[in-house]
């Protein structure tokens, strides 16, 4: 099975380093990810300026390609441009940081999995729930994507949908099971900080506190946050089909 790695933590991220290694074992693995971090640009495209492609070799992969843009545009442009046939799944991480929630709609990570959709091709995202150098989580999360990687092409996913795989900021022996859950809703408390730079000037740095609202167990949150990795079949299909009738009698009245 032909296998396409990408991220949004950079080409040189231990995350997806390690991902690659995994995934060499399952298959012929082809890298095509940004050459810095884009974490939080979600499903954003270059359009007004030229990408730029240097090769990189990576162990374990059969081909690798840095690229001067978004998480999306590596999936464009490997399954356009780079790669001389399409791959069977695309997997994108693993990233440092959880996606869970809301999130997903700024997560570079998620939307490079969402672009492999819109391209006709399974895609898994995989995160930890972990900023730190420690990378705790990582080894599990490989060998997490490894086996879901075989279930994808013995299984098959349903078309417009790709797997959200999140694991807790937990060594291995204490992640308590896999949870399938849904899309939680996250908000931010506190999410603009303002500051003075050093010559007096007012600036502004978007942060804030996650607030998970109540979900229930199901939630992708609520797995994370009892120590069980969450695995969400995500989909984009963004319409209100039963409001649709409700809104056609504004117009039509
Ligand atoms: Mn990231």
């Amino acid at each position: 099975m032909d296998i396409l790695v990408t991220n949004d933590d950079g080409i040189r991220s231990k995350g997806l380093i390690d991902l690659v290694k995994a995934l060499s074992i399952v298959g012929n693995v082809y890298v095509v990810a940004p050459d810095r971090e884009r974490s939080g640009t979600g499903h954003a495209v270059t359009m007004y300026r030229p990408l730029r492609v240097a090769e990189q070799s990576i162990p374990g992969a059969v081909a690798g390609f840095q690229v001067d843009g978004t998480p999306a545009d590596c999936v464009k442009l490997g399954l356009g441009a780079l790669l001389d046939h399409r791959p069977d799944l695309v997997v994108s991480g693993v990233n440092a940081g959880p996606n869970l929630g809301t999130d997903v709609l700024y997560s570079g990570t998620v939307s490079a999995a969402v672009e492999a959709l819109i391209m006709g091709i399974p895609a898994l995202a995989v995160s930890i729930a972990d900023y730190s150098a420690e990378w705790l989580g990582l080894d599990a999360a490989v060998a997490l994507a490894g086996r879901t990687a075989q279930d994808v092409q013995e299984r098959g996913l349903p078309e417009d949908t790709l797997l959200n795989i999140n694991l807790p900021r937990l060594p291995a022996a204490q992640i308590k099971g896999i949870r399938i859950t849904r899309v939680g809703i996250r908000r931010y408390r506190d999410f603009v900080e303002k500051r003075t730079d050093p010559w007096g000037r007012t600036y502004y740095w978007l942060t804030g506190e996650a607030i998970d609202l109540e979900d229930g167990a199901d939630s992708d949150t609520s797995a994370v946050r009892e120590g069980f990795i969450s695995v969400t079949p995500v989909r984009f299909q963004l319409t209100h089909e039963t409001f649709r009738d409700e809104l056609a009698e504004w117009y039509w009245k």
